[in-house]
């Protein structure tokens, strides 16, 4: 199985990411997903939760910057009350658009996070980039048939990691 694969840590949600786990890791900036990451799929603007986590990390000092898969309108509505750096449509898992919002930001890829629910999109992207990489739980269960279809390989991914964690 390829490293290409693995999050450097995985979390319940975006909650447990916090100020001092950052600072442990030398992470100066985010990079986050929006579908089942910092919302369930089918809300469209940020809501409480949300905006109260990204606050908290962007008042800290941390930048932070939307890089989504998801085209412009959905990116555009959710991110008018954070006001974040956004890419839409990134085509993760290509790096691309990673290095290109660690360049937006002004930082090193090895000093950002990639925070995300998907390890073949989100994951294995931010691997490829060279950054550091946050799974998340993903929000809500009901997804697509495509990302039901990702998820039992997903599984399998997980179990190896877990067993190579205890091994
Ligand atoms: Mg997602």
């Amino acid at each position: 199985m390829s490293k290409m694969f693995y999050p450097s840590l995985i979390v319940d949600s975006i909650r447990d990411i916090t100020t001092e786990l950052l600072a442990e890791n030398t992470i100066k900036g985010l990079i986050l997903d929006i579908d089942n990451t910092l919302v369930a799929n089918h809300v469209a603007e940020a809501d409480e939760n949300a905006i109260e986590w990204v606050e908290s990390i962007k008042s800290a000092g941390y930048k932070v910057c939307i890089v989504s898969n998801a085209a412009k309108s959905r990116v555009t509505r959710f991110n008018d009350k954070l006001q974040l750096y956004a890419l839409h449509r990134a085509m993760k898992p290509m790096a691309g658009a990673f290095k290109k919002a660690s360049r937006m930001m002004g930082l090193k890829n090895a000093n950002v996070a990639v925070v995300g629910d998907q390890i073949f999109t989100d994951v294995c992207g931010g691997n490829r980039a060279g950054m550091f990489t946050i799974l998340v739980k993903p929000i809500d269960r009901k997804e697509g048939k495509f990302v039901q279809f990702k998820r039992i390989f997903e599984k399998r991914v997980l179990k190896r990691y877990a067993d190579k964690r205890q091994g």
